[in-house]
């Protein structure tokens, strides 16, 4: 397999930055090596650069691509909205009718609302806690990232070594810059220990739980068996709010989310990401009681951009394609095809790894030799190791995330995975190396 290339991007990213920040617009998107990609076009489960790269792309967006680049379907319902409307400011059919397709699939999802980003969702949620509980204390976990402001950014990705006792956490900012008091109602806490977190529970002034319902923005890590249905119980005890951020989770893992796989039904559910293949959708989904405070418009909740017809009609488009039966079956076949074959050929080369999380999301922690079971157990993660991998494995015409996520589509088959492997085995030898 030819080696590839990137000049033009790195020299276009180079000179782009004098107008746009750091040639990037978003942190996610910066830092990658051997530099940040320009890219010309995507198709099905490609995307071809301006050096000419076709590339079998795992970023998939950072999720969103889940019928995989430019789907016929999904566009073409996006150009007939385009020719009769952009945005009202009011309602259209179509917003109730992509609703009713979340109510159809999510188990939650008795009431929905849409927003503008998975960012926006979280502060509704949350918002939306604080007022039907009358309470302020919010609990998050380290590792679990529900967006990037000020309120929700602690914990997220600070080395776990400076977090302080697992009993007895430290809570650490994300940014520079972040306002500190924005964060004095949150509360960190290492994920997946059941009694730490009923004990705080007990107490009863906790107004909202936030969790990824499995950890794929860190390690791809499962809750134990038992702590989902302990943490809900708990929760419905002491009047605090479930909240699942199935931002990632959420239509990719199956067409009812993690709540619907895992069989645990939150309070109420964050949306986005491959709710519409691309287009900017996000939705809070959740239980008639709690959502129905929004109604009397005393909980403030705006977005120009809510609802934008065009994205909804591409929602309708994604969500319709993703509820039929058997839609996942692929990405589940080629996933775990994926998993088994990455795992054996770093173990093949007597590099230890643990790959975890669900077929159609799915990270390989290199260097571990424990299976982690909270953000605590990936301080061992050779991350400089894997961002080498990931280097050498788009020099053989495979994009995947450096942070060890890997995205899948419908349409990676099992051509594209067979020629996938091949590339990682080639990786893999030369890191080993
Ligand atoms: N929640 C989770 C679990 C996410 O993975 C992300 C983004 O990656 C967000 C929230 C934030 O969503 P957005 O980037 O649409 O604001």
């Amino acid at each position: 397999m030819e080696n590839r290339t990137f000049t033009r991007s790195a020299e276009r990213v180079r000179a782009a930055s004098s107008t746009v920040v750091g040639g990037v617009n978003s942190n996610f998107r910066m830092g990658v090596a051997p530099t940040p990609l320009v890219f010309e076009r995507g198709e099905g489960a490609y995307l071809l650069d301006i050096d000419g790269n076709r590339l079998i792309d795992y970023y998939l967006g950072l999720g969103p691509m889940i019928l995989g680049h430019s789907p016929r379907d999904v566009i073409d319902a996006a150009k007939q909205q385009l020719d009769v409307g952009l945005l009202y400011g009011g309602q259209s059919e179509l917003e109730y009718r992509a609703a009713a397709l979340i109510a159809e699939m999510v188990p939650c999802a008795e009431r929905v609302r849409f927003a503008g980003s998975g960012t926006e969702a979280v502060q509704l949620a949350l918002r939306l806690a604080r007022a039907v509980t009358g309470r302020s204390a919010v609990i998050k976990f380290e590792g679990h990232y529900h967006g990037w402001v000020d309120s929700v950014l602690w914990s997220t990705s600070t080395p776990p070594e400076q977090l302080g006792p697992e009993d007895d956490p430290v809570k650490q900012p994300g940014s520079a810059g972040q306002d500190l008091p924005a964060g004095q109602n949150v509360e960190t806490m290492s994920w997946n220990r059941a009694e730490t977190l009923l004990e705080r529970l007990r107490k009863g002034d906790i107004a909202a739980v936030i969790m990824e319902a499995t950890m794929c923005n860190s390690g791809g890590i499962f809750a134990r068996p038992g702590y989902l249905e302990a943490v809900r119980e708990e929760c419905t005890r002491h009047g605090t709010v479930l909240i699942f951020d199935e931002v990632i989770t959420g239509f990719r893992v199956g067409p009812g989310g993690a709540q619907k796989r895992l069989g645990v039904t939150p309070d109420l559910a964050i949306f986005a990401k491959a709710i519409a293949n691309g287009f900017t959708v996000a939705a809070v989904a959740g239980r008639g009681e709690v959502m129905d405070r929004l109604a009397d418009g005393s909980i403030m909740h705006g977005g120009t951009y809510n609802a934008q017809p065009v994205a909804m009609a591409a929602a309708i488009a994604t969500m319709d394609r993703l509820a039929r039966p058997g839609a996942h079956d692929g990405m589940e076949r080629q996933g775990t095809r994926l998993m088994q074959g990455i795992e054996s050929a770093f173990t093949e080369a007597g590099i230890p790894v643990m790959v975890g999380g669900y077929p159609q999301i799915f990270t390989v922690n290199l260097g571990l030799t424990e299976k982690p079971c909270n953000y605590r157990g990936l301080a061992k993660v050779n991350k400089a190791g894997y961002r080498k991998f990931t280097a050498a494995l788009l020099g053989h015409g495979v994009r995947a995330l450096e942070r060890g996520a890997w995205f899948l589509s419908t349409e990676h088959d099992d051509a594209i995975v067979d020629q996938t492997l091949s590339a990682v085995r080639a990786a893999v030898s030369e890191v080993a190396t």
